[in-house]
């Protein structure tokens, strides 16, 4: 209304954004206060009644939109509260939040270095020095950021297939012999997912079986990649996990790699998850073999805590993505400009437009140097084996798989006091799959924490509890044990 660009609106606009900002800053640092909820939890019909969401013809006074302001964060999740541990991206950075702040306001789109020269150069830095930390030498190779790890994944499917079949990106699917795909059961869908979309077919995306952790077996590789060659298949792609979803375990990556070299197949490593715990000199061994790989996903947005989207994708051979992408639009990627063109990267990508989802990464980086982010993930992990060794032993504990965590994954099921004494059963068992579920609807319905739970294969339900907050303290591990037993001993 009285907002610029009207007319004299300069007053009107910074009082209003004085407001606005008002308003964020007062909801992040009740977000940090642990005697608030973690979440206002309301059953989808309830929420629709809590207000008047429905667009209208007739504008809203600027009163009325900061009220709509309010009202989205009453209702919003609180990542940044110390006791929320539901997903991999948790917590909220201040240098990271000013960064996307910052970013809002330059609000430009990747393409060109023309219309993002700062962004273009700090995404240029950035992937180099996130290749050196992967191993490459001198940080050499390729890269992008993209909109999250399932996309990362698929464009390193993409180049896997380009470097393959050249032919494929003029010719399609029907002119080159049937492709496979090999990834742990423990891996993530979205390698399923990428082949799906890219017309490989899920069939064709090979489940090896993993040990007990959740590490996959070289050897049923090997014997895998054998038996699809001797059916006339072609392997294409491995997709190894460097810190799977659930279990949080890393892909043995040094026999990995010798196999796919041996049969000369594409390496891919998805770090979406553990990529972080390369800013680690404590923990970094984890993904020793890494640096083999030809490709690696790795968010940001997860172990670094880095605000979302954050997550890159980095390619040891450079020219790779431009040759598999490219499709020289005139319009934008003009071969005539008074500058060097290799600045012009938008064209790497599967998308036209593109966020700009690397300042946050930069100036977080900036803020806490390399050991800042050393110092957080190291804690994160400190608390994942604090929790590890607190209920490995505790009555109503059963841990899904033994051993120290080696990631902040710790996976295990509370057994309500009724079920103790039960034996193995199939009653046993279904009782238990109900636990996790109940306690979780409790926890959100307090709103006092929230951490995940799943069946996996023929597990059931069980708590998937992750760190990376770093926000959290011992006594907010100690307060979600005394929690989902508060909340589940009646059970
Ligand atoms: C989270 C995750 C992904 C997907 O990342 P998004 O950014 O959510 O798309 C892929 N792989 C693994 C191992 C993950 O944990």
């Amino acid at each position: 209304p009285d907002l610029l660009p009207a007319c004299n609106g300069e007053i009107t606009t910074m009082s209003f954004l004085q407001d606005v900002v008002d308003i964020l800053l007062q909801y992040v640092v009740k977000s940090f206060d642990r005697s608030t909820k973690v979440i206002d939890f309301h059953y989808p019909n309830e929420l629709l009644q809590e207000y008047n969401w429905e667009l209208a013809d007739q504008p809203q006074t600027l009163e009325e939109i900061l009220l709509n302001c309010r009202t989205t964060l009453k209702y919003a999740i609180k990542t940044g509260h110390p006791r929320y541990f539901n997903q991999l991206s948790t917590g909220l950075d201040m240098v990271g939040l000013a960064a996307d702040w910052l970013t809002s306001a330059a609000n430009t789109n990747m393409f060109t270095y023309e219309i993002a020269p700062v962004f273009v150069l700090l995404e240029y830095v950035t992937l180099r020095k996130m290749r050196e930390m992967v191993g490459w030498p001198g940080g050499c190779g390729d890269g992008i950021f993209s909109p999250g790890g399932a996309i990362s994944n698929m464009y390193a499917m993409l180049i896997a297939r380009f470097k393959m079949f050249p032919e494929v990106k003029e010719k399609g699917m029907a002119t080159i012999p049937r492709l496979v795909a090999f990834t742990s059961e423990h891996s993530h869908f979205s390698v399923k997912k990428g082949a799906a979309a890219l017309g490989i077919g899920t069939d064709s995306v090979i489940l090896i079986r993993c040990d007990e952790r959740g590490k996959m077996i070289p050897s049923d590789l090997e014997r895998r990649i054998l038996e699809a060659k001797q059916k006339g298949f072609v392997p294409f792609l491995v997709s190894a996990t460097a810190g799977t979803t659930v279990y949080g375990a890393f892909d043995p990556l040094i026999a990995i790699a010798d196999i796919c070299k041996k049969y000369k197949i594409w390496m891919h490593v998805d770090g979406a998850w553990g990529g972080g715990l390369l800013m680690s000199r404590k923990h970094k061994w984890k993904l020793n073999g890494i640096e083999r790989a030809n490709s690696v996903t790795w968010n940001p947005h997860k172990m670094m805590g880095v605000p979302l989207q954050c997550s890159a994708l980095l390619v040891r051979e450079e020219g790779l993505m431009q040759s598999c992408n490219q499709m020289h639009a005139s319009y934008l990627f003009q071969q005539d400009k008074h500058y060097d063109l290799s600045y012009d990267t938008g064209d790497k990508a599967l998308q036209c437009g593109r966020h700009v989802d690397v300042f946050k990464l930069w100036l977080m980086w900036r803020a806490k140097g390399t050991t800042g982010f050393e110092a957080q993930i190291d804690k994160c992990l400190e608390l994942a084996e604090y929790l590890y060794n607190k209920i490995k032993n505790r009555e109503g504990y059963e841990m899904v798989f033994d051993g120290k965590p080696q990631h902040t994954n710790v996976c295990f099921w509370y057994i309500p006091p009724s079920l103790r004494s039960m034996e193995d059963n199939e009653e046993r068992m279904s009782r238990l799959m109900k636990v996790a579920p109940v306690i979780k609807a409790r926890m959100m319905e307090y709103g006092t924490t929230m951490v995940s739970y799943q069946p996996l294969g023929d597990k059931v339900n069980f708590f998937r509890m992750v760190i990376s907050n770093p926000a959290a303290t011992h006594q907010d591990i100690d307060f979600l044990i005394d929690e989902i037993e508060r909340l589940g001993q009646d059970l």
